[in-house]
């Protein structure tokens, strides 16, 4: 549990409505949250709120620097507390299952990036897809040959 956002919006002079405060918490008690997660947990305390309120908060959110979104799919972002987004997502492609790594598993990818292209890259932003271990083990035992 982290209430590092609630002094650190006191100490900038903002204060949130009951409303964002409810989006931010859900934000913060969801992993990996899409909006529509977050709408499911606030309805459970605010009825009357609707997706949209939950975009513009997020979309306010994000601008104050709060929270942060990833893509791990196809589908809707999914939103984390800013100070705790410091992971590459490694998303199996089979069960689903999303892998946090540490940002610091991919330094030397991200620095012959930087050297060759000048580019800084945001590995966090999207998600990397592969199979996870189960998986992969689970794979290996379906090809006896164990090739490929
Ligand atoms: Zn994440
Ligand atoms: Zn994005
Ligand atoms: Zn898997």
């Amino acid at each position: 549990m982290s209430t590092d956002w609630q002094s650190d919006l006191r100490q900038r002079g903002y204060r949130l409505t009951p409303q964002r405060q409810l989006v931010l918490e859900a934000v913060d008690a969801l992993e990996h949250a899409t909006p529509d997660d977050i709408l499911t947990e606030v309805r459970r305390t605010a009825s009357g709120i609707n997706i949209s309120t939950v975009y513009r908060t997020l979309e306010l959110l994000e601008e104050l620097g709060l929270v942060s979104h990833a893509h791990l799919g196809h589908g809707a972002p999914t939103y984390h507390l800013a100070d705790r987004h410091h992971h590459l997502h490694l998303v199996c492609r089979d069960c689903g299952d999303v892998i946090e790594a540490d940002v610091a598993v991919a330094a030397e990818f991200t620095r012959k990036l930087l050297d060759s292209f000048g580019f800084d890259t945001d590995m966090k932003h999207f998600a990397i897809y592969g199979r996870c271990r189960a998986c992969t083990d689970k794979a290996r035992a379906k090809a006896p040959e164990g090739g490929s």
